[in-house]
């Protein structure tokens, strides 16, 4: 996607950790007109597929997953850190190891929101090493559901996510690779 890679270049910001920060429009600030155009590619992309819902995790990726269902006319579900241990059953589970954070943490569900009839196109911003979509799918499996495709906005190619969830035959689309990065330039990846 021309106009997000042209973002990236623009007004990205390289950190120590092989961070790449978009505030601008992304993570801090939303532009939301934006994330609309990247909603309707994800509903280009993965329009095929009889998508019920779309899957996401708390906090970066909700605005993108919000944009991309409201293409869809599907609802978002969101994958919650959770707080406290939560014994009684009505929670699906997993966990999730941060890529910003570099902490693991559990992530929840409540089974009233995902079941065995949904068809789930996960959501998110960033793929870097693939904890996250892990987790996500690990959800998937516990509610019977079934995994349609995952969109990324943004995947650092270098790391190992993407390849992770390719060679196991997941339907996986990013709207940038980032092939790779120093204090001040980025490299996307030819498609
Ligand atoms: P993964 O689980 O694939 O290792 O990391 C993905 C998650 O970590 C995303 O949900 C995103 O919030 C965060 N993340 C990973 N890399 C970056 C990055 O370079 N920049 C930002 N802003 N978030 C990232």
């Amino acid at each position: 996607m021309d106009a997000l890679k042209g973002r990236i270049l623009r007004e990205g910001r390289v950190r120590p950790g092989n961070i790449l920060k978009v505030d601008s429009f992304l993570n801090h600030q939303i532009d939301v007109a934006f994330l609309q155009e990247i909603g309707e590619e994800f509903h280009r992309i993965f329009s095929g597929r009889p998508i019920t819902k779309i899957l996401t995790i708390e906090s970066s990726g909700i605005a993108v997953a919000c944009m991309t269902a409201q293409s869809f006319g599907v609802p978002v579900v969101f994958a919650k850190k959770a707080q406290t241990k939560n014994l009684d059953g009505s929670l699906y589970r997993s966990i999730v190891r941060s890529y910003t954070y570099g902490k693991i943490y559990d992530v929840v569900l409540s089974r009233r929101f995902l079941g065995p009839e949904d068809h789930v196109l996960i959501v998110d911003d960033f793929l870097a090493n693939g904890c996250a979509a892990e987790g996500l799918i690990d959800i998937i499996g516990q509610a019977g559901a079934s995994l349609e495709g995952v969109g990324i906005v943004i995947e650092k190619g270098f790391q190992e996510g993407g390849k992770m969830l390719r060679e196991k035959g997941v339907n996986l689309h990013s709207l940038a690779i980032i092939e790779s990065m120093t204090d001040n330039t980025v490299v996307f990846r030819e498609e």
